[in-house]
Parts: C-alpha cells; sequence; structure tokens
C-alpha cells in the first residue's frame, strides 16, 4: 500500500494538507507491517500515526492506554471524525462492554482502545487472537521502563504481544525517553527490528520565562492581565498554596478553578470538565493535574514553585500550546524554593543514592533558571539536543541580561558565612552584611564580627541574587543535615583568595512577552464580532453533543474562517482542520454564522 492513500485519508478525513514531521514515515512503517518506536514531542501528533494505517489495514487496530480520561478524548475526537472507534475499560457497564465487544467481532470497529490490565487478561487475548488485528499502537510506551519517570507495573506484561500476534506491526509512541529508555522499550516490548523515528524535542511555538519572585502574586496578575482571553494552568507546589491563590485570583475577577488530590474526585472532575469545556478558564493546580490533559489550547503555563527538575519543568509546559499556535510558560522561582525543596528531598524516604541524582537534577534546574544565553538552547542541550542558535523566542533572547563581576561581594558573602560558623542560612548572613542588629544577630554576637556591615551598598534581593548563584555555581552549599546551613566548598577558597572571577547576572529582568501571542489576541475590532459569533456557535454545539470546543474545531480553525469567510460548503471544505463528516455535520452552522457577521 502507498503513501498516496493515507494521504488522501489525512486531507478527507482529517482537513490536513501535509503530514509533519515524522508521521509519514511511521504510517509507512505500520503499512509495510514494520515494528517501530515514534518519539515526538507533546503536541508533535503521534496519534495520526496509528489512527491512519488504522483505517487502511485490515482489521480493527487495537491501542493501549493507560488513562481512562485519555481513552474517552481520543475515542470522542476519533467518532467527531466519523471513524468507528471504542474503548474498554472499567468505566463501562455490562451492557455497554457487550455492545463494544458485538461491533469489535463484527468488524466494524476500526480502532479498539483497551486499558494494559485489561488486555492482559487471558479471555481478552484470546478473543482478540481471534480476530484480525491491524496493529496494535502502546501509547505513552515509556511507562515500560524503571528507569523512566513514569512506570507502570501493568505495562510490564505487554512483552506477550509479540507472542501473541507474531505478525502484527507493533507501535511504540511516547514523547519523552532518553537513549536508555528508549533502548528498554524496544527491549521490554519484543519489539522486532523496530524503525525508529526520533523527533526534536523543541516546541517552538512556546516562550520561555523566568523571573526571580519579588511578589509572586503581583507578578501573577500582571501576567494575567496579559492572557485575559486565554485558558492556562498556573502550577503551586502545596495543596494550601493553590486553594489560596485560586480564592485570591476569584476575588479579583478571574474565572480559577483549584485541583489537587486533596480535593473530593467529584470535584477534580467537576473543575477538569469546565477547564476543558469553557472558555478562559485558569486552573491552579498541583502538579497532580495535567497527565492525560489533551486540551490544544491551553496558551499559558504559570509557575508559582520551582519544580523538581527539567524533566519536571519540561513536562509540565508542555502542556501549553499543544495546537501549535504561540503560547507562554512564565516560571517565578527564589532562593527559598532551593531551601524548600532540599528540605522535602532530605525529608523523604529515598536511599541517599537517590536523593542524590535528585538533587542533581534540581541543580541543574537552578543552572538553567539562571543562563544567561538561550535558554532553549539549553533546554535542549540538556536533552542532548544540539539547537541551531539563538531562539529568538525566550526572555533571555528578546532582552538579553546583564552580567556583572561581582568577584568582590561574593568574597564579602562567603567571609560572612565563614566568620559565623557556617551554622545559619541566607537571611542572616545578610542580615550580617548589611549591618542589621536582628535579636538573631545580637543574640549570637555576630555586630562583633569584622563583617558586620561590610556590605550595606547591596540590598537584601541583591544579597539573595548573589547567595542564589552561589548555590548554583557550587561556591556554597546548603547542608541540610544541619538545618539548611551555608557551608563554604572546595571551590569557594579559590574564590576567597582571589584566584577565581564570580560572574553575576544582574536581577532577572523581567522580559516583555512578545506581541505575537495567541492568533485570537490578535484579532481586530472588526473582525472581533464574527470571531465571538463564531466560538458561540461552536460553544453551544459542543455543549449539545456533550464535548470540548475543539473537538467541534480548533481556534486555528475558526481563526481561518473569520479571515477568510467562505460562503459555500466547498470553500469551507479547504479550510484546515475541516474535513468531510464535520463538513458534513457543521458546515452549514458555521456558514450560517458567517453570513450573518459581514
Ligand atoms: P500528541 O499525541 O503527539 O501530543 P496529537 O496527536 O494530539 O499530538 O496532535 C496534536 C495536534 O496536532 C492535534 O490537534 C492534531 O489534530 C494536530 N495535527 C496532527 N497532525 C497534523 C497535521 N499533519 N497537520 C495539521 N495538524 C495536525
Ligand atoms: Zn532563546
Amino acid at each position: 500500500m502507498t503513501l498516496d492513500a493515507a494521504l488522501d485519508l489525512l486531507r478527507t478525513t482529517y482537513g490536513y494538507e501535509q503530514f509533519r514531521g515524522q508521521q509519514a514515515a511511521a504510517i509507512e512503517a505500520a503499512l509495510a507491517g514494520r515494528d517501530a518506536l515514534v518519539l515526538m514531542p507533546t503536541g508533535g501528533g503521534k496519534s495520526l500515526c496509528f489512527q491512519i494505517p488504522a483505517q487502511l489495514r485490515r482489521g480493527t487496530a487495537i491501542v493501549i492506554s493507560p488513562l481512562i480520561a485519555l481513552m474517552q478524548d481520543q475515542v470522542s475526537a476519533l467518532t467527531e471524525l466519523g471513524i468507528e472507534a471504542a474503548y474498554l475499560n472499567s468505566s463501562l457497564s455490562v451492557e455497554q462492554q457487550r455492545e463494544v465487544t458485538r461491533r469489535f467481532a463484527a468488524g466494524e470497529l476500526q480502532l479498539l482502545y483497551i486499558a494494559p490490565e485489561r488486555l492482559l487478561q487471558p479471555r481478552t487475548l484470546e478473543y482478540l487472537a481471534s480476530a484480525e488485528i491491524a496493529l496494535i499502537a502502546i501509547d505513552e510506551a515509556h511507562c515500560v521502563s524503571q528507569w523512566g519517570h513514569d512506570f507502570r507495573q501493568d505495562y510490564l506484561g505487554l512483552h506477550v504481544l509479540k507472542t501473541h500476534f507474531p505478525d502484527t506491526p507493533l507501535m511504540a509512541l511516547t514523547a519523552t525517553a532518553d537513549e536508555r529508555t528508549q533502548r528498554e522499550i524496544e527491549y521490554r516490548l519484543n519489539l522486532l527490528d523496530p524503525l525508529r523515528l526520533t523527533s526534536s524535542f523543541d516546541r517552538p511555538n512556546i516562550q520561555y520565562h523566568v523571573s526571580i519572585r519579588s511578589d509572586a502574586r503581583k507578578q501573577l496578575i500582571r501576567f494575567l492581565a496579559q492572557h485575559k482571553e486565554d485558558s492556562g494552568i498556573i502550577y503551586c507546589l502545596s495543596r494550601k498554596k493553590v486553594e489560596s491563590t485560586a480564592a485570591w485570583l476569584v476575588d479579583r475577577g478571574i474565572d480559577a478553578l483549584p485541583y489537587h488530590a486533596g480535593l473530593s474526585a467529584q470535584l477534580r472532575q467537576h473543575h477538569q470538565q469546565r477547564f476543558l469545556r469553557e472558555d478562559k478558564v485558569v486552573i491552579v493546580a498541583t502538579i497532580a493535574f495535567g497527565m492525560g490533559i489533551d486540551k490544544p489550547d491551553v496558551r499559558f503555563v504559570f509557575h508559582m514553585d520551582l519544580p523538581k527538575s527539567i524533566e519536571a519543568y519540561y513536562q509540565e509546559t508542555g502542556r501549553a500550546g499543544r495546537d501549535g499556535e504561540p503560547a507562554v510558560a512564565h516560571m517565578v522561582y527564589g532562593l527559598q524554593d532551593v531551601v524548600r525543596l532540599n528540605q522535602m528531598l532530605g525529608d523523604s524516604p529515598m536511599s541517599d543514592q537517590q536523593k542524590q541524582v535528585e538533587r542533581h537534577k534540581l541543580n541543574a534546574l537552578l543552572g538553567w533558571c539562571e543562563v544567561t544565553d538561550c535558554r532553549r538552547q539549553a533546554l535542549l542541550g540538556y536533552f542532548e539536543e544540539a539547537a541551531p542558535g539563538n531562539c529568538g523566542n525566550c526572555d533571555n533572547c528578546l532582552a538579553p541580561p546583564q552580567t556583572r563581576d561581582a568577584s568582590e561581594d561574593a568574597q564579602k558573602f562567603l567571609s560572612a558565612v565563614y566568620r559565623s560558623g557556617q551554622r545559619f542560612g541566607a537571611a542572616h548572613v545578610i542580615d550580617i552584611l548589611r549591618g542589621q542588629a536582628s535579636d538573631k544577630v545580637k543574640q549570637h554576637g555576630h555586630e562583633q564580627l569584622s563583617t558586620f556591615g561590610i556590605g550595606k551598598e547591596l540590598g537584601a534581593q541583591a544579597w539573595q541574587a548573589i547567595a542564589r548563584q552561589l548555590l548554583v555555581q557550587g561556591y556554597l552549599f546548603n547542608d541540610f543535615e544541619h538545618y539548611g546551613a551555608l557551608k563554604l566548598t572546595e571551590l569557594s577558597r579559590s574564590l576567597l583568595r582571589g584566584e577565581a572571577t564570580f560572574t553575576c547576572r544582574e536581577q532577572l529582568a523581567v522580559a516583555p512577552e512578545r506581541q505575537a501571542r495567541s492568533a485570537k489576541a490578535g484579532v481586530s475590532d472588526a473582525d472581533r464580532q464574527l470571531w465571538e459569533a463564531l466560538r458561540e456557535r461552536r460553544k453551544q454545539l459542543a455543549q449539545e453533543r456533550d464535548i470540548p470546543p475543539y473537538m467541534i474545531f480548533h481556534d486555528a480553525t475558526l481563526m481561518q474562517m473569520m479571515e477568510e469567510r467562505p460562503r459555500t460548503l466547498q470553500a469551507l471544505g479547504f479550510i484546515q482542520g475541516v474535513g468531510a463528516t464535520k463538513l458534513e455535520q457543521y458546515g452549514e452552522a458555521f456558514l450560517t454564522v458567517i453570513a450573518a457577521n459581514p
């Protein structure tokens, strides 16, 4: 079978013009009956890689997915496209399950989604193997890896697939897998000479910003003022902070909803549904929120606290802009985060070795926060990917930070740490430097130290920045065996002796966001009316059908309708994202709206 049929399907059913990245190669492999390992970043378009061969090969495609919510989402989206799909999981009644099995046996299904534990029941395996299977797709394949960050016991059993379905092509798909995890996936799934398709991890449409926390809420509200039209996620470290931040935002007229593991399942479900189905809803959440959220038009992710690692940061920010439209990832952080995360690590039941790995990852993230060159380059570098040059779409590229030689300040700080006995945290050391005779200073007689008051020329914040960067650059460390006291390192001696220089970035300046934000933010007043009308119609249709609006059409599709103002079904059919089934279902409704808003 050739790729022509696949391209045909892409155009008629999905309404898209071209394959993206490695999609064509993945589809070709499946059509040829070859196993494949497909690595694509979030939003890269993994689903099409198996959905299209599922429709072109004989039999039903089995899709293994770990998350019930995700299955439902994909099946609804496929149904909207006029593709026969169903899922089998514990959320279905016995009746409903029977109906799905009937459709499967009758050969009516093009795709069947199933959870691994269900698939692996001997009865299910036997029954599936008795029918014709087009291919087996294993979504979130990194869950099979014990080295990955999301291991699931159930996935381990999937090694039997090759035995039960020796002639069926397997396709493993994931958005996160380093070299080692890739090899482990291939091994554990028994993939046979798989075609390995890797893609860049870059998410060029996401603009990265990091700033120092001064007044986090003020910073947040200023940020939100630029995103009034947008849906987004705000991440906080603790449940308490989630609750208080959400309540505070609601008081300021923002449609903010809390989400964390301490809320009832019902309330969480309700908030998630509102986020998926309504416009301009902001979710304030702990990292409990996000897995299985496929909402394509999340326009921003705001971190109120530092994540645990670059991997976590990449995954959390990756939930923005899946639709490829401009999106922003903004983080505020401060010295307290470093102390708190280190403290949490210290208290956790992990082995010492694991703690060391985690600490290393935290330091890598801190180092990244303080970089003065292109953030994207540094991020990709961490994932061992070379980037061509400055991206022009991160804070450092948009407003290059100032750096200065701060060796002398660093010496003062290190001396104050040394003279006070390496037993205190940054706040106390800064009091000493600035000549503040606090109770604690007096209690320890530190106003007698030679370093008392030698740093009056800098404010407390500037000293905090120096402390943070000394930590990040390894001139100091937090000793958590001793209440997080700052201690000198081997490196600090060379600085104290004047044999090394310490370059420090000036306070992270707040780079303005580039104006090329979400497409809809650029809607002119003249178009505004039509834009709102199109969205309103989409919302009504979505409500009638009990699905999220983006499953009807994406924003980008509505944008194009607004720009081209098609008058006929045929013209409407040329717009990206309008496939045959959707044209038939919704074409007239949207043409009516366009005609009514000239
Ligand atoms: P992933 O699973 O890799 O995160 P999805 O499969 O959900 O990504 O696809 C992300 C978005 O990109 C979806 O809205 C999808 O419709 C769209 N998309 C996928 N392939 C194409 C394509 N070839 N052209 C245009 N849009 C595409
Ligand atoms: Zn950049």
